[in-house]
């Protein structure tokens, strides 16, 4: 299965249902529905508050293990305990699902000794060390020693001094930049380190300075670049050089502007032909300038195309896809 991603939703106003727009599911209030788009989470996170509408019914919702249990209906609703809590509810634990909070430190203590493992159980691995990613790893090899292949959801936390943007719970500090720059830079060295080793089935990011969209798009832009779930079409690019012969983020807007939609599909862009076809790399389409006001297309590493004319190269590119069956229309 794919990493999950869950949300915090929380401190949201819960009697809006178009707060779930943030989440990826998109409100129709004339249809009183929900519309997926390819960055839905999978489960939000609302502590001991209860939303005044209905959810949509693929996306899981995590209470407080207190709160959990006083629902009338738990259908897509689960418990979130604490490591205690889960060690002394033998009876009242989700038949389908189970997340317990955890560090690395719990795992030499007497309590986790106690835990008993089934297939319902989840943790939700945090840290409180400076060093975050390191302590999170040492979890994933000491739970390999042991043996145990329970799913783990990495769970990271940042704040930020809202004055200047500046993290609050990191060694390094990067001020003056704006709270969303800084969690993708943290975040994503944070967990891509973890992802892309393999260890973590899902990825929570807490950060209650920035925006819920943005966290959204950050956790799965994470997960795109680990490729471990892949949810929009990838854009390798060179980093232009005086090789370059055409204006590099100008064509690559242009080119994302008609082929955004095509999830999964990686288009390389490279400003010349000396050393782009090398550069892009495993890309499934290539846009290489080859000269002047010329470009040559290439499926994979194939040169499909040579040297056409810039104003019809991308719907020249376009027919190659459309020819793969690759292509579908913009919704
Ligand atoms: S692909 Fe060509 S233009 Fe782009 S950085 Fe490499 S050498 Fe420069």
């Amino acid at each position: 299965m794919v990493p999950r991603v869950v949300v915090d939703l929380s401190k949201a106003n819960l009697k809006d249902p178009a707060i779930l727009n943030a989440a990826g599911y998109l409100y129709s209030p004339i249809l009183d529905k929900y519309n997926m788009g390819e960055q839905s989470v999978d489960f939000v996170y609302l502590a001991n508050e209860l939303p005044s509408f209905n959810m949509p019914g693929n996306l899981k919702q995590l209470y407080n293990y207190n709160t959990w249990l006083k629902l009338a209906d738990k259908a897509q609703c689960h418990p979130l305990f604490t490591l205690k809590e889960y060690i002394g509810t033998d009876a009242d634990r989700s038949s389908a699902m189970n997340l317990v909070r955890i560090t690395n430190a719990d795992l030499d203590t007497d309590d986790f000794g106690a835990l008993q493992l089934d297939k319902s159980l989840v943790f939700v691995l945090e840290t409180n060390e400076a060093h975050g990613m390191a302590d999170q790893r040492a979890f994933f090899f000491k739970l390999e020693e042991m043996g145990l292949y329970v799913p783990v959801i990495v769970k990271r936390s940042y704040s930020f001094n809202i004055k200047d943007g500046s993290m609050l719970n990191v060694i390094r500090n990067t001020s003056n930049v704006q709270p969303i720059e800084n969690l993708q830079l943290y975040a994503s060295t944070d967990l891509g380190a973890l992802l892309v080793d393999g260890f973590g089935d899902g990825i929570w990011i807490d950060a209650p300075e920035v925006a819920t969209d943005a966290i959204t798009s950050t956790a799965f832009g994470i997960l795109q670049a680990t490729r471990s779930r892949i949810s929009k079409t990838e854009y390798i690019s060179c980093p232009s050089c005086g090789r370059t012969l055409f204006d590099l983020m100008e064509t690559t807007q242009m080119i994302r502007s008609r082929t955004s939609h095509l999830k999964g599909l990686k288009i390389g862009i490279m400003g010349c032909i000396v050393n782009g076809p090398g550069e892009m790399a495993d890309a499934d389409y290539g846009y290489v300038g080859s000269g002047p006001g010329k470009v040559t297309l290439y499926r994979s590493k194939e040169v499909v195309k040579k040297n056409v004319t810039s104003d019809k190269a991308l719907d020249e590119l376009i027919n190659i896809i459309r020819e793969d069956g690759n292509w579908i229309e913009p919704a």
